[in-house]
């Protein structure tokens, strides 16, 4: 039996062990945080997750929520014109509902899962020496520690990393009462130039329901509001005047609201970067990082718990069809290369969508108000955004593209 150890009980981790598990191997997954600590912290993310994320996980028997996580049925999508109005507005379904389901929820119910299938938990906060320590134990050590301080043992890829800094400050409000969208539930997304993004959806938390309040803020912008915050209930009341400033017809939705606790908030920032996925320890031995640690995307596409899931799938795949083989230096390398030849597409986009707007994107989410054909190919493209490749990113293809749904 080949033995695994994975840093890191998050959506990657979690996902990869239980697979391994049920191909038979023996897996070790090391977590900073015991279940009823992640349960009772703050929130980490607004985790919503789209038709082929959901898949992989049901594939899994991970799907527990399907009853209870109220679904996201649509995508928005609105441009303040500046004077109270609306410039561009629109609205489509994806063809599989998404889901959001708080990963207070979700990873203590997967750590649970993981022990009764037969996988080990260990809880320590794991450095260096700890890696070592696995290598020598472990035939294949993986670091899935999401933002930790361990992910800094991989080098950033220069090449690979668009940006070096923070393109948006980051706000998360979960809360309570605010008045359901009409026609259908929808990641309600705004788009205010130059100021950054607000996106609002539904989704299951520790109380039930609720809605979570996404803001993505250009640095020293007005979204870039949340240094000064000091307490839950600030938090609270600077997403309501940040929506009602800029956004009346999402304040007009959020009459009565309230937080869903005092750990329903969260603030922050960081640099999308892709790392060397090969960690080298001080004794030579080699460790391959997953998920996050490795290619870390601004939250603005929502892709990085799906992302997680989809390179979780793909090294799963990987660790299967190597066999009895070592897993040495090159089975790593060609393990991350075969998850990048998805994951350079989703960095692509969402770094394409940190920056202004080119004309041609902005014709396009015009056109699709006119045009459902268009709107319906974007709000499903992220689910699997390497189909922006093919009309939205390129100039010349969104015109040829224009051409002929206008024909
Ligand atoms: C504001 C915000 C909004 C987001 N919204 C979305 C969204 O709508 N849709 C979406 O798909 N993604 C979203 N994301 C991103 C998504 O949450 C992450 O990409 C995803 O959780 C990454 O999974 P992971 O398994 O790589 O890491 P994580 O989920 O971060 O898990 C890593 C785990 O490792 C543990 N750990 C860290 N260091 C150590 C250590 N030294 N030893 C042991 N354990 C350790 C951590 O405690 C954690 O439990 C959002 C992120 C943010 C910040």
């Amino acid at each position: 039996m080949r033995t695994i150890t994975i840093v890191g009980a998050g959506q990657a981790g979690l996902q990869l062990g239980i697979g391994l598990l049920d191909h038979g191997y023996d897996v070790t997954i090391v977590s900073n945080r015991t279940p009823d600590e992640i349960r009772a912290g703050k929130v980490m993310s607004s985790q919503c997750m789209f038709g082929g994320a959901l898949a992989r996980e049901r594939s899994l028997g991970l799907n527990r929520w399907d009853d209870a996580c109220p679904p996201v049925e649509g995508i928005s999508f609105t441009v303040p014109d500046g004077s109270g109005g609306k410039a561009i507005s629109w609205a489509s379904r994806l063809d599989v509902p998404a889901q959001s389901v708080d990963q207070r929820v979700k990873m203590p119910a997967w750590m649970n899962e993981f022990e009764l299938r037969g996988g080990k938990l260990d809880f320590t906060d794991a450095g260096v020496e700890h890696l070592e320590s696995y290598a020598r134990s472990s035939d294949l050590v993986i670091v899935a520690a999401g933002k930790g301080d361990i992910a800094r043992l991989f080098e950033r890829d220069t090449e690979r990393s668009t940006y070096d800094a923070p393109q948006r400050s980051l706000a998360l409000t979960y809360v309570t009462g605010m008045r359901p969208r009409e026609e259908h539930s929808a990641v309600s997304f705004n788009l205010i130039p130059g100021v950054g993004e607000y996106f609002v959806f539904p989704a299951l938390t520790t109380s039930g329901p609720c809605e979570i309040m996404v803001f993505e803020g250009v640095p020293g912008g007005p979204l870039d509001c949340w240094r000064d915050v000091r307490s839950p209930a600030e938090h609270l009341e600077t997403s309501l005047r940040l929506v009602r400033q800029f956004l009346p017809w999402e304040a007009e939705r959020c009459g009565d609201l309230a937080l869903t606790d005092d750990n329903g908030v969260l603030a922050g920032r960081f640099p999308p970067t892709v790392r060397k996925p090969v960690g080298v320890l001080p004794s030579g031995a080699t460790v391959l990082g997953l998920a996050d640690v490795v290619v870390l995307n601004d939250p603005i596409t929502g892709q990085g718990s799906n992302n997680a899931s989809k390179c979780a799938t793909s090294y799963l795949s990987s660790i299967l069809e190597h066999g009895d083989r070592p897993f040495d230096r090159e089975f790593q390398r060609q393990t991350f290369e075969r998850y990048w030849d998805y994951a350079q597409y989703v960095a692509g986009w969402t770094n394409a969508l940190l920056a202004p707007p080119p004309p041609h994107a902005l014709e396009l989410l015009g056109a699709a108000g006119a045009h459902p054909r268009i709107a319906r190919r974007f709000v499903n493209g992220f689910d699997d955004p390497r189909d922006f490749f093919h009309w939205f990113m390129d100039p010349a293809l969104a015109q040829g593209y224009l051409a002929t749904v206008a024909a």
